[in-house]
C-alpha cells in the first residue's frame, strides 16, 4: 500500500455539493479524490424543482442569510452557465383574503429586488391578470398578479459538468464506487471502496474526508464510519408530477394553496408542464423514494383550484421524488425546517479531519464549496484562492445572453440540424455540442437514430465524457430524452451501450 498515493481530500459522494466541493479544491491546487455510490446526480440532485433562487417563502422564517446569499448567486451562476441556466419570470397570483396579505407579498418581493446584487434579472411588476396573457390559463380567480425573476437550471447536468470540470483539472472522478468503510490511522484517512461493477475492493488514502452524501450524510457517519447517536438531518420527501403542456407562456406559476404551502407550475422541456413540490417526512432508504397516491392527489388537486383545465392523472406522463437533507433544526412542521447549509469539522492535531455538509440547496452550491475550502484550508494550509464566482462551467463560455446567437452558429456550422435539435444541443452541452457533432456533414454521421433525436454520437459523447453508463443515465439525467421514449427504444439503447461499456451495473444497496 506504501507506492499508493496520498490524496488530499476525499470526497464520498457525487451530487451537486460533492462535485462543487471536488471542483473548487481541485482549482485551488488540492489533490481530490471522489466516489459516488450510483451515477453523478442520482439522489437529491436530480429530483429537485430546478430552480436557482432565492427562495421568497424562506422570508417568512426570516432566513435573511440564505435568500441574500441564494439571491446573489442567481447571475453568477447564470454567468458560468448559460447554456444550463437562464432567467425565468414567475407570476404569483394574489387575492384579498388569500392566505398572505398583498403588502407582505410586495415587502418580500422589494427585498427580493434590493438585497440580491440584480444586474441583468428584471425587476418586480404588478399584472392585471384580466388583460394579461397569463390570466388565460387560470380560472376567473385572480385580478391582480406581481411578476418576479428568479433562475431555471438543469440540476442533473449542474453536477455533471462540475464533475467534468473537476476531472479536466485533475481530479479523480468514481462513479459505481461505494465508499465501504472509512477509518483513522493517525493524521491519514484510509477508505475502502468497492466498485459496484465487479464488487472488487480497494483503499485509498487521504488526508481528510469530506462527507457530501446528502440524504445519506448520517448514515455514512453511523456505518462507513463507525460512530455512534449521529442525528444530523431530517429527511423530507418532495415530489413532482410532469404533465402535457398546459399553458404556453413562458413564465412560470407560483401558487399559494389554502393549507399555507405553495405549489409551482413551470414550463418544462417545451411540450410539458412540471407542478410541484409536496413536502413530507421521510424515514426509509432515500433511494426507494417514489410518489405516493396521496402526493399525485394532492399535487393534481392543488394544480386544479388555480387552472380553468383541472389537472387529472390521465394528464400526467412522469413523476419524480427526491428526499431533502435539511440540517435538523428542531422545527417541529417539514416545511419550516431551515434550507440552509452547516459545515461541522472534527479532527486536526494529528487526527485525520473529516468535514460534514448537512442541508443546502442547489442554488447555494457553490458558496457551500467556498464554506468548505475555508474550512480545508484550516486543516491542509491554504493553496489558492477563491475562483468559482467568474469559473465557467464546460461549454458555458458564451455570453449569459448569448443562447440564439450560440444555437445559430451551430446551424451554420451544422447546416444539416434542424433548429429544435440545435437548441437542445446547445441547452445541455453549449459550445462542447461541437465536440459531439464533430465532422458530421449528415444525420447519417452521426450514427444509429436511437429515436426521438437521440443518435449514437451523442450517447458514445456522454458515456466517454460523462460518465453515463445506463439507458436511465442518459434517459433521465444527462437528457430528458427519456420523456419521449417507448420501452422498445430504451432497450435498444440499453443493448447498445451493454455493447460498448461493457456488463451490468448493481445498484448500490
Ligand atoms: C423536492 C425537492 C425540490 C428541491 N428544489 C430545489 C430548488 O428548486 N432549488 C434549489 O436550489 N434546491 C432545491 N432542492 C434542494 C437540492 O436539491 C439539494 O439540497 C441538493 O441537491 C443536495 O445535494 P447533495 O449533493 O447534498 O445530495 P445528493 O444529490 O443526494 O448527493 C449525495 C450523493 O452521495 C452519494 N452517496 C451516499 N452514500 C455514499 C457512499 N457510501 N459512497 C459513495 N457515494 C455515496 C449518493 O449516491 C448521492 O448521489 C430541492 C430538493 C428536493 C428534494
Amino acid at each position: 500500500m506504501d507506492g499508493t498515493p496520498v490524496y488530499d481530500i476525499f470526497v464520498i459522494g457525487g451530487g451537486i455539493n460533492g462535485c462543487g466541493i471536488a471542483r473548487d479544491a481541485v482549482g485551488r491546487g488540492y489533490s481530490v479524490f471522489l466516489a459516488e455510490m450510483n451515477d453523478l446526480a442520482s439522489g437529491t440532485s436530480s429530483g429537485s424543482t430546478k430552480l436557482i433562487h432565492g427562495g421568497l417563502r424562506y422570508l417568512e422564517f426570516y432566513e435573511f442569510r440564505l435568500v441574500r446569499e441564494a439571491l446573489m448567486e442567481r447571475e453568477v451562476l447564470w454567468r458560468n452557465a448559460p447554456h444550463i441556466i437562464w432567467p425565468m419570470r414567475f407570476v404569483l397570483p394574489f387575492f384579498a383574503g388569500g392566505p398572505r396579505p398583498a403588502w407582505m407579498l410586495r415587502l418580500g418581493l422589494f427585498l427580493y429586488d434590493h438585497i440580491g446584487g440584480r444586474k441583468l434579472l428584471p425587476a418586480t411588476k404588478t399584472l392585471d391578470m384580466r388583460s394579461d396573457p397569463a390570466g388565460k390559463p387560470l380560472k376567473p380567480l385572480f385580478s391582480k398578479a406581481f411578476e418576479y425573476s428568479d433562475g431555471w437550471v438543469n440540476d442533473a447536468r449542474l453536477v455533471v459538468l462540475n464533475a467534468r470540470d473537476a476531472a479536466d483539472r485533475g481530479a479523480i472522478i468514481r462513479t459505481r464506487t461505494k465508499v465501504v468503510a472509512a477509518r483513522r490511522e493517525g493524521n491519514l484517512w484510509v477508505v475502502t471502496v468497492e466498485d459496484l461493477r465487479d464488487r472488487k475492493t480497494e483503499t485509498v488514502r487521504a488526508k481528510l474526508l469530506v462527507n457530501a452524501a446528502g440524504p445519506w450524510v448520517d448514515h455514512v457517519l453511523a456505518k462507513t464510519i463507525g460512530k455512534n447517536d449521529v442525528h444530523n438531518v431530517r429527511l423530507v420527501q418532495g415530489s413532482h408530477i410532469v404533465v402535457r403542456k398546459k399553458f404556453d407562456d413562458p413564465r412560470a406559476y407560483f401558487f399559494q394553496n389554502k393549507d399555507g404551502r405553495i405549489i409551482f407550475a413551470i414550463p418544462y422541456e417545451e411540450e410539458f408542464t412540471l407542478i410541484g413540490t409536496t413536502d413530507r417526512d421521510y424515514s426509509d432508504d432515500p433511494h426507494h423514494v417514489t410518489i405516493s397516491e396521496g402526493e399525485i392527489d394532492y399535487l393534481c388537486a392543488a394544480a386544479s383550484e388555480y387552472f380553468a383545465d383541472p389537472v387529472t392523472r390521465a394528464d400526467i406522463v412522469w413523476t419524480y421524488s427526491a428526499v431533502r437533507p435539511l440540517f435538523d433544526d428542531g422545527a417541529s412542521k417539514a416545511q419550516e425546517a431551515t434550507r440552509d447549509y452547516v459545515l461541522k469539522a472534527e479532527g486536526g492535531e494529528g487526527v485525520a479531519p473529516l468535514v460534514n455538509a448537512f442541508g443546502g440547496k442547489i442554488t447555494t452550491y457553490r458558496r457551500l464549496a467556498e464554506s468548505m475550502l475555508e474550512k480545508i484550508e484550516g486543516f491542509l494550509g491554504k493553496r489558492g484562492e477563491p475562483w468559482t464566482a467568474k469559473g465557467t462551467l464546460p461549454g458555458g463560455d458564451f455570453p449569459a445572453t448569448g443562447y440564439d446567437a450560440e444555437v445559430a452558429k451551430l446551424k451554420t456550422s451544422y447546416p444539416f440540424l434542424e433548429t429544435r435539435m440545435a437548441r437542445r444541443l446547445v441547452r445541455l452541452y453549449g459550445t462542447r455540442a461541437r465536440s459531439l457533432l464533430g465532422l458530421a456533414k449528415s444525420t447519417a454521421d452521426l450514427g444509429q437514430d436511437f429515436g426521438a433525436d437521440l443518435y449514437e454520437a451523442e450517447v458514445r459523447y456522454l458515456v466517454e465524457n460523462e460518465w453515463a453508463r445506463t439507458a436511465e443515465d442518459i434517459l433521465w439525467r444527462r437528457t430528458k430524452r427519456g420523456l419521449h421514449f417507448d420501452r422498445e427504444q430504451t432497450a435498444q439503447l440499453e443493448a447498445f451501450l451493454r455493447r460498448i461499456s461493457g456488463p451490468h451495473i448493481a445498484a448500490a444497496e
